[in-house]
């Protein structure tokens, strides 16, 4: 029986010997996560943002192209009760701590999660040009290596959301960060293996 015809976990999608599944429950945050996707990166083993929903609470995904995309957008960024920002690399970058202090409202953060080329289509959208975009202060190298990214700014919508999670109450959720990141660590170690890669600390 190769790998891939394995049984796999629903959630995590590592063979069930490997899943990191136990032990996890999701944690919240008062920031909410519109997660911007498709049906067809949800279905791809080493998505990230499908981690994440399981993961942290408070996290919708909206189907890019599929029907009535644009109004679930559009309902999103006139919500009343958080500010809409896009997480993304791009200067010159805002910090969603200065945008928490300015508005007194938790932040609705609108993640592109899909490949860097479609992230930028998707970025100039109409409805989501006039959306401020927010940046993390510090990128650490990503540790993420199962897809290539175009350089050490880029991470993966898990290792960004994180990040900004932490920046965002710094001290705030500690352990549960340490948590989750460990598990990611985890989850990278074991695809990884099973695609027969080998990861080294010093690696982008
Ligand atoms: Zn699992």
């Amino acid at each position: 029986m190769t790998k891939s015809s394995q049984e796999r976990c629903i959630q995590c999608r590592l063979t069930i010997q490997d899943c990191i599944c136990r032990d996890m429950s999701a944690f919240w945050v008062e920031h909410k996560i519109t997660l911007l996707t498709s049906k067809r990166e949800e279905r791809i083993i080493s998505n990230t943002g499908r981690l994440l929903r399981w993961m942290m609470k408070n996290v919708s995904p909206v189907y890019m192209g599929e029907n009535g995309w644009e109004e679930e957008i559009k309902s999103e960024i006139m919500r009343t009760d958080y500010t809409p920002v896009i997480l993304f690399p791009t200067p010159p970058v805002c910090y969603g701590q200065t945008m928490v202090e300015e508005t007194g409202k938790p932040l609705n953060i609108f993640v592109l999660d899909t490949s860097w080329k479609n992230a930028r289509r998707w970025l100039h959208k109409p409805l989501l040009l006039p959306v401020k975009k927010i940046g993390l202060k510090t990128t650490p190298p990503s540790v993420y290596h199962l897809r290539k990214h175009p350089g050490q700014d880029y991470l993966c919508t898990f290792q960004a959301v994180t990040l900004l999670m932490a920046e965002l109450r710094p001290g705030g959720f500690d352990a549960a960060i340490i948590q989750i990141n460990e598990k990611f660590k985890l989850w990278v170690k074991s695809l990884a293996r099973e695609r027969g890669m080998s990861i080294t600390a010093t690696r982008p």
